[in-house]
């Protein structure tokens, strides 16, 4: 595995190019106000007008475009904006507008590797990846760190694309803490995975599994609370620090014993002989195709699993307890009226 560190990076290669970031959620917040802070002068965000993200990014001091005037002004396009709209993006706004010999670049791989979009031949086609959530990937830039991105490269028309990938992950922060080398087939597929089976899917369907489980057993939904969702994050900050032993060496002898007989009763061979199903769901294109398919009917099944899911009890109960300990909305993540 190969890492570059900000050492390794011309950072002035990015300080001469326009760069448009096309979005302002999550991503877009984080890579437009890096990219202004690291000097680089021409940065604007082509956004859609009326875009309620138009009035955050002019109050951060940025350079609003509209998607077409963008896609004609920038030499990198930074693509973030949600996955599933960025291949009508690309075929209503990008195709025909962006100049000759420009860079395409992207957060995720996931409409290049599936050949959602099939870009023009004279672009560069990057991938900067952040392994971090667009808050933390600012935040962490303004206490002068970074979060780690993934590097990858889907053509290289210019001859120059890694140079320019390099450069870019640099100034939003990267270079700090290491760019690490893959392709977009690795981070898509690694990506997918890790979302459904750990760090989303099988993170939230285990909380409240075993939330509904204490509480159907007559147990108190407070406690339940506490025990099957608050603790996660004082788990998961000692696993984060030093891993699974260190997080082992931190809890009781009572709480390890548990951990090595009861854990892999409820994660066992047949658990992992669905996730196995599932990656090849994702190595197969199976999971894009449905997703995509759910996009161009009007996500019918997925708005009506996020509306089921916001009115899950465990909801109600959190709102309430959170309100006892307001020291864990003081340094929020998430601010909706400015990112
Ligand atoms: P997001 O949903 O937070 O933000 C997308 C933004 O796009 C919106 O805020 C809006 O400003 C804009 N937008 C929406 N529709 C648009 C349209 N039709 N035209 C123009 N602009 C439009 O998205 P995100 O989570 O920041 O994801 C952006 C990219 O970054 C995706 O490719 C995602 O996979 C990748 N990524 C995200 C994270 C993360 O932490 N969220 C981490 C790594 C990679
Ligand atoms: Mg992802
Ligand atoms: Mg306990």
């Amino acid at each position: 595995m190969r890492v570059y560190y900000d050492r390794d990076a011309d950072l002035n290669l990015i300080k001469t190019k326009k760069v448009v970031i096309l979005g302002y959620g999550s991503q877009g917040f984080a890579h437009a106000n890096n990219l202004k802070d690291s000097g680089v002068k021409e940065v604007a965000v082509g956004l859609r007008p009326g875009s309620s993200s138009v009035a955050k990014a002019e109050s951060a001091g940025l350079k609003v475009l509209d998607m077409n005037e963008s896609a004609k002004w920038a030499d990198v396009v930074m693509m973030l904006t949600p996955d599933e709209l960025q291949r009508d993006i690309w075929n209503e706004n990008l195709v025909s507008n962006m100049r000759q010999g420009a860079a395409l670049a992207f957060a995720h791989g996931l409409n290049i590797h599936y050949n959602l979009i099939e870009p023009r031949e004279d672009l560069d086609v990057f991938m900067v990846a952040p392994k971090g959530p667009g808050h933390t990937v600012r935040s962490e830039y303004e206490r002068g760190a970074g979060v780690p991105c993934l590097l990858a490269i889907a053509q290289n028309a210019s001859g120059n694309a890694s140079e320019i990938g390099l450069s870019y992950a640099s100034a939003i922060g990267g270079g700090r803490s290491g760019i690490i080398e893959t392709t977009f087939r690795e981070e898509v597929e690694t990506d997918l995975f890790g979302e459904q089976v750990v760090l989303c899917g099988g993170l939230t369907s285990l909380i409240t599994e075993a939330w509904e489980t204490l509480v159907d057993a007559g147990y108190a939904p407070e406690m339940a609370y506490f025990e099957t969702l608050h603790e996660v994050k004082l788990i998961v900050d000692l696993i984060y620090e030093g891993g699974i032993a260190n997080m082992r060496y931190s809890i009781s002898n009572t709480a390890e014993y548990g951990d090595y007989s009861r854990g892999p009763r409820v994660i066992d061979s047949e658990t992992r002989k669905r996730m196995k199903e599932i990656l090849g769901e994702i190595q197969s294109g199976k999971f894009v195709t449905e997703w995509m398919s759910e996009n161009s009917s009007g996500q019918p099944s997925f708005k009506a699993m996020r509306r089921r899911a916001a009115e899950h009890p465990i909801e109600e109960v959190g709102e309430k307890l959170r309100a006892m300990m307001p020291w864990i909305g003081e340094n929020r993540l998430v601010d909706k009226s400015k990112n």
